[in-house]
């Protein structure tokens, strides 16, 4: 078991709904120490890419995002959630529909900050159906950059998202995959990892 699994069952909280709950150590609270371990797990996992960027959606992907750019020692564009679409034509659009709230919106990120080439490492901090992560490939694509590969903290294996990426032909890296978990009774299980 890593270091992730071990936290995860220690310190998780299965909701109904299909949530897990982590912030008591990554997306509320959050264990600087664990997040150092998860930037060097993902550097040591893509070590072999040329990564010029490290994308990820607001908020809780945030603060995985950067502790991954420092070990690659390049930047983080956060894609902003947004109301409107900036009618200057200066921001790359996609739409997101929230796994927790079910409503979509915009995401945008700046011209500026994602050109044709770069080379993107996206990460977050869950994967369940794919949409967000969807969101923020197409944002690398409408820059015409490549995403070298997908980072994800937890992947919820039972839900479609990862498979989906998986069969797009996106390299998908998970630290922890959740084959299942039961809100009755709290019990988390994880798919085998090498
Ligand atoms: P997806 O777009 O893959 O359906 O959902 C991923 C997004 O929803 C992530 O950005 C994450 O913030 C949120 N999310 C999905 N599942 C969970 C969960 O089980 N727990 C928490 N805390 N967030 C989740």
């Amino acid at each position: 078991m890593n270091f992730l699994q071990q936290r995860i069952l220690s310190e998780g909280i299965v909701k109904p709904g299909n949530v897990l709950k982590v912030d008591s150590f990554l997306n509320h609270q959050m264990d600087i120490a664990l997040l150092d371990q998860i930037g060097a797990e993902f550097h040591r996992r893509y070590a072999d890419k040329p990564i010029t960027k490290v994308l990820t959606i607001e908020s809780s992907g945030i603060a995985i995002a950067c502790s991954v750019a420092r070990e690659f020692g390049v930047p983080v564009v956060v894609a902003k959630k947004s109301k409107s679409v900036n009618i200057d034509g200066d921001t790359y659009v996609a739409e997101v529909e929230s796994f927790t709230s079910k409503k979509k919106h915009l995401v945008v990120v700046s011209k500026k900050f994602l050109t044709a080439q770069d080379r993107v490492l996206i990460v977050d901090d869950f994967m369940a159906n794919g949409y967000a992560m969807q969101g923020l490939i197409s944002l690398v694509e409408s820059a015409e950059a490549t995403v070298e590969g997908l980072g994800i903290v937890i992947e919820k294996a039972y839900q479609e998202g990862g498979w989906r990426m998986r069969n797009l032909g996106y390299r998908l890296e998970s630290l922890a995959i959740i084959e299942s978990m039961d809100p009755k009774t709290g019990e988390i299980t994880f798919q085998t990892q090498e």
